[in-house]
């Protein structure tokens, strides 16, 4: 029953295979990772078995057993592919892949049990194996992928489907004929290796998807302003300290602007429609700034706009924008009219060394624009 040739050692791949497949279970039991993680380590224990049983397993008892590693393989590539879909949000077409894996293992059993024919049996394995990798090409194609790493991915799987296809080909028209065996051969064991590589690849890939995406979320949680989706004061000081670094000295912009008696809104209708009344003063704000201006909710009520290489005019417009449009257009609540208007205090700056003394600056401004009246601009002459 045991392999003639069977040592302890020719286990480890297998057995390293299932405790990897194993750590990532457990890790994705008791962590909040993507799901897909559930599929790769399903695919990857499966796999580990399958080789297990083919080492294991004496080559004489071998044929009538294969069925077992040879359906673990199947299920564990559709395992596989299924992960990688669920990255890239590609269905997989399980239907479809239950009847292939189901008529594929009733040949396999055929050339195993029946008419032993190993060269058969391989070429059933890898053309199911090419199908199920690229049972769904269409959908593939044609998902739109915005972060570069998925469509490396993707690409992957593309070049895997195509690899295992023309290692399929050359089975058949040159292997096959002259009845081989595989393992001596140099394009077979080539192919294999490039299959390994790209599925090492793949498994790869999908990790450091996953840690970008953790990764931009703790980017997003730090520097934008859970309510509004304003970057943060945090993040806003970032943003400066590079344009320290790399700007050039032109004319620069900035319009600070704080609403005024915002405590009242609070007071009269709730902080919950306080903080509506805050979203809906910042898409005002953003349909009035250009795509490139940086908007920065400072705190509490207070927004302030950075305009870059923006001339005197210009800045003026877009703050008499930001106030009338404030003033005309009332938050709608519950049938309440809730009109609001907001004071500006608006400065320049060359350099964005001189960035903390225009901003200064714009504060006084709007202190004046409070305390002459409200809703109304100040700027620097
Ligand atoms: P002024 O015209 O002088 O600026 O009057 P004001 O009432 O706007 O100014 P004040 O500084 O007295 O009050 C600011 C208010 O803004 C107090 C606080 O309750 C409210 N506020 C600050 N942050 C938030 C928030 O995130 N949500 C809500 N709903 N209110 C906030
Ligand atoms: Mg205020
Ligand atoms: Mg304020």
């Amino acid at each position: 029953m045991l392999a003639e040739n069977f040592s302890l050692y020719s286990t480890l791949i297998p057995l390293f295979m299932m405790a990897f497949g194993s750590v990532i279970l457990l890790l994705w039991l008791f962590q909040p990772i993507p799901t897909y993680f559930l599929w790769y380590a399903a695919s990857t224990l499966c796999t580990g078995l399958a080789v297990l049983i083919i080492t294991v397993v004496s080559a004489q008892v071998l044929p009538t057993f294969s069925f077992i590693p040879s359906t673990l393989l199947f299920i564990s590539c559709a395992m596989f592919t299924h992960a990688i879909h669920l990255r890239l949000n590609v269905t997989t077409r399980w239907a479809f892949l239950l009847v292939l894996i189901t008529i594929a293992e009733s040949i396999y059993v055929y050339f195993s049990v029946f008419d032993e024919q190993y060269a058969q049996r391989m070429l059933v394995l890898t053309i199911t194996i090419t199908l199920i990798f690229s049972h769904n090409l269409k959908a593939l194609y044609q998902v739109k992928l915005k972060q570069k790493l998925d469509r490396l991915l993707r690409l992957s799987l593309l070049l895997l489907s195509a690899v295992i296809a023309l290692r399929t080909l050359y089975l058949f028209v040159v292997l096959q004929p002259t009845n081989q065996i595989l393992s001596n051969n140099l394009v077979a064991a080539g192919t294999q290796l490039i299959i390994l590589c790209l599925s090492l690849l793949m498994a790869g890939l999908l990790f450091h998807s996953a840690y970008q995406d953790i990764f931009q979320q703790l980017q997003k949680e730090r520097n934008l302003d859970p309510l509004t989706g304003l970057l943060n004061r945090r993040a806003l000081e970032e943003r400066l300290k590079r344009l320290k670094q790399h700007s050039r000295s032109r004319q620069n912009a900035i319009i600070l602007c704080d609403l005024d008696f915002f405590k009242q809104i609070n007071d009269q209708y709730g902080h919950k429609v306080g903080d509506v009344a805050l979203q809906h003063v910042t898409e005002i704000i953003s349909k009035a700034v250009r795509k490139y201006d940086e908007i920065c909710r400072m705190g509490g009520e207070e927004f302030l706009i950075l305009l870059q290489d923006t001339p005197l005019d210009i800045a003026i417009q877009v703050a008499e924008r930001i106030r009338s449009g404030i003033e005309t257009t009332p938050l709608i609540q519950s049938g309440q009219v809730i009109s609001m208007t907001g004071s500006f205090g608006i400065s320049f700056f060359q350099h964005f060394d001189e960035f903390s003394q225009a901003a200064q600056q714009a504060d006084l401004l709007l202190y004046q624009a409070k305390n002459l009246g409200r809703n109304q601009l100040h700027w620097q002459q």
